[in-house]
């Protein structure tokens, strides 16, 4: 049940609320504005800005109309001729004159009756379109309006345009923005007032009138839009609903002090002499900041964020070491099964030698196995634990749970990084992320988390080379790493999800792996997310240890896999995986000293983007320059669409124009937090409408149970 105020119940009333949304319509508006499960709403569709506007003021004698551009003429019906007999697909025209000159107006599949009576010879009418010129003579193909003057009157100078969807007319949507304007309750002003001055903003509701009632065409043109005041209040609304929302959730985990939580250094020094290899100086930096963070008195709260490769865990590793040392509990939370037991085996042998209890735990774990690992996790003989989602569900106990590290996780939300810090005491919490965020993205999701960055790799990495192949050439592909395995490489061979059906997927990667092994029999092996956990296990576990050369798979490979013998990796129809997800996959291979190759097989033809994007694969390894590439090149093919240089998750802020108010937004809740911690001083009841408004409710709930 949402708590929201019953002051906003209108806003989210299902757009069939509106007159005229009937059965018919509601769907199309569902499909435009509505998302997976959720119908349209009224608020949506305040929230779907126009793209632009037409000028409906008259424009002159038809003569002098402008050609091709929207105009709106006046003139008198002089003639009407209906497509000749037989030829029922000829339009059907009507002669409209002035002093100045005539038009054809042109109807294709017209009904004639419908024709008669809105353009009746002998009357005045006005019409907007465009005309175009046909064998040199005017013309206007179905004109988007026909109307009398009293009904001219009645209309706005100018109106807005939406981006709009099949069966939908801007008109219509117009009608219905219109009636959701009227929907509006009286709200109270949740920003401050001198900002607002300073920013020349208006209120909330003057905003959206502004902008779906525009004054003028340009008005709503792409660069007054940017900088209009009315586009950025409504879009710094959204941006302090989303800064607010992290802030609540960040001091709610920093209220109760930090705790020591690390010792002597001791242990961490043990592990860093176990190791078969130095840090790298951004590890340093990171192993140092963290540390600084555990003995502080304050939470921590800390992105890890390091290209894949760049030796995160070993970070993630020193830091549980430095709570243990300080007598508490630290846990590592992977997002796949393989994943966590990759963690185990690995962290397994240091923690022995250092004489450390050490589990694993996953959801599959069941009778005495889970219930010993319980056990030594409530009792504190168990001193680091390691995995899934398992770990944080109901059931846990900790004795003293002091740090929760998260790997390869930033698709975790608000609520599951709360779940971790509910399992202990003022727990501490490091995000680990492979996935290069851009400085707004990671704003705008984590708000001011602390961020620590690898910047570079381990020393001794030889360069990947990365290879377009068309599938044609699947031949040579196979040759090629029948070479590879003869030379003591390993490979991964990755089959792309069809998307449609779980089962397709898996009968492609089935069929791949049954051909793979009828050339190179029992070194291939089968990896994918229906098989069984054990069942993966012992496929993992046989590539590990090298019994397997060959490893098939799903994408279940995608995040965080560890194997450095492997040097090839083929990516089976490539260009059917976005490119952040190709430089995952990637980074599985080129982590030991041997050179590693990349075949990405497409298959062709391949368009434009496609092909540029692959291309970007192919030049670069720098996880940055992909992820701008791909924001650039997504962002090229979302312009024909409605929603621009979108931030993912924001409906009305940009990240291309809306930097400076991002960082503003995150000051200002920063400082509303510090003053009015519950948000209960006049602005305060404001800001939580606000937080509803952009349902960012998650947070609300916090300041409830306090
Ligand atoms: P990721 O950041 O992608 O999670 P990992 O932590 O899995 O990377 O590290 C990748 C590989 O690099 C591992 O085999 C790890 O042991 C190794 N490694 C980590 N740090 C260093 C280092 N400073 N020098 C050499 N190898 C390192
Ligand atoms: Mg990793």
């Amino acid at each position: 049940m949402s708590l929201r105020p019953s002051l906003l119940d209108p806003l989210f009333a299902s757009a069939t609320s509106l007159p005229g949304v009937g059965p018919k319509l509601a769907p199309l508006l569902d499909r435009l504005i509505g998302e997976p499960g959720r119908p349209a709403r009224v608020v949506d569709l305040l929230f779907h800005l126009p793209t632009g506007g037409i000028d409906r003021e008259l424009k002159g004698s038809i003569a002098e109309a402008p050609i091709g551009d929207p105009v709106t003429i006046s003139g008198v019906v002089a003639a009407h001729y209906p497509s000749p007999p037989g030829r029922a697909r000829a339009p059907y025209r009507v002669l409209l004159e002035d002093e100045s000159g005539d038009v054809t107006l042109v109807f294709f599949h017209a009904q004639c009756a419908r024709l008669e009576k809105t353009l009746p010879v002998g009357a005045g009418r006005i019409v907007s379109g465009r005309i175009e010129l046909w064998d040199g003579r005017r013309q206007m193909v179905h004109p988007d309006r026909i109307l009398d003057q009293e009904a001219l009157d009645r209309l706005p100078a100018v109106e807005a345009v939406y981006g709009l969807t099949e069966g939908l007319s801007s008109r219509m949507l117009g009608r219905y923005v219109e009636a959701a304007i009227g929907r509006i309750p009286p709200l109270p002003e949740w920003q401050d007032p001198a900002w607002l001055a300073r920013e020349r903003m208006p209120a909330f509701r003057t905003a959206l009138e502004a902008i779906h009632r525009p004054s003028s065409p340009a008005q709503l043109s792409e660069e007054n839009l940017i900088r209009s005041p009315d586009r950025r209040r409504l879009a710094y609304d959204e941006l302090l609903a989303s800064q607010l929302a992290l802030a609540l959730v960040r001091s709610r985990m920093r209220r109760a002090p930090g705790r020591l939580n690390a010792g002597d250094g001791r242990l961490v020094e043990a592990i860093r002499q176990s190791l078969s290899f130095g840090l790298t100086p951004s590890q340093e930096r990171a192993v140092g900041e963290i540390r600084s963070d555990l003995v502080s008195d304050r939470r921590m709260l800390r992105l890890l964020q390091g290209d894949v490769g760049s030796g995160k865990t070993v970070v993630g590793l020193l830091a549980m070491a430095s709570a243990v040392e300080a007598g508490r509990q630290a846990a590592l939370m992977a997002p796949t099964e393989i994943l966590a037991r990759q963690h185990f085996l690995r962290i397994e042998p240091l923690a022995k030698e250092a004489g450390l209890g050490m589990a694993l735990l996953m959801g599959r774990d069941r009778g005495a196995v889970r219930r010993k690992v319980l056990e030594g996790l409530s009792e504190g003989a168990l001193d680091i634990v390691v995995g899934t989602h398992a770990l944080f569900q109901e059931g846990v106990v900790f004795r003293d749970l002091g740090l929760a590290v998260v790997d390869e996780q930033h698709r975790f939300g608000v609520h599951q990084r709360l779940a971790l810090g509910a399992k202990g005491e003022a727990v501490d919490i490091l995000v680990m992320t492979a996935t290069p965020i851009p400085r707004t993205l990671a704003l705008a999701g984590f708000g001011d988390m602390d961020i620590s960055v690898l910047t570079e790799k381990p020393a001794g990495r030889k360069p990947i080379a990365t290879r377009l192949v068309s599938i044609d050439r699947l031949d040579e592909v196979v040759g090629a790493i029948g070479r590879a395995i003869a030379a003591g490489d390993q490979v991964y061979w990755v089959c792309p999800l069809v998307g449609e059906s779980e089962a397709l997927d898996l009968a492609a990667a089935e069929e791949r792996f049954n051909g793979l092994r009828s050339v190179f029999g029992n070194s291939v092996g089968l990896i994918h997310g229906k098989l069984a956990g054990r069942d993966k296990d012992d496929a993992m576990a046989s590539f590990v240890a090298g019994e397997t050369k060959i490893l098939v798979s799903t994408t279940v490979i995608e995040v965080g896999v560890d194997v450095p013998r492997a040097t090839v990796m083929v990516i089976e129809h490539a260009e059917r995986f976005g490119l952040a997800q190709l430089h995952q996959l990637r980074g599985r291979i080129g982590r030991g000293d041997r050179a590693s190759t990349c075949l990405l097989v497409y298959k062709g033809p391949l368009g434009p983007t496609a092909r540029a994007r692959l291309e970007t694969l192919r030049e670069t390894e720098d996880g940055f320059r992909i992820a701008e590439e791909d924001l650039r090149l997504r962002g090229e093919g979302e312009m024909l669409g409605t929603r621009q240089s979108g931030l993912p998750g924001f409906k009305l802020a940009r990240l291309d124009s809306d930097r400076d108010l991002l960082e503003a937004a995150r000051d200002d809740a920063r400082l509303i937090i510090e003053r009015d911690p519950e948000l209960v001083s006049a602005r305060g009841e404001a800001l939580r409408v606000l937080l509803y408004l952009f349902e960012r409710d998650t947070a609300i709930k916090l300041l409830r149970a306090g």
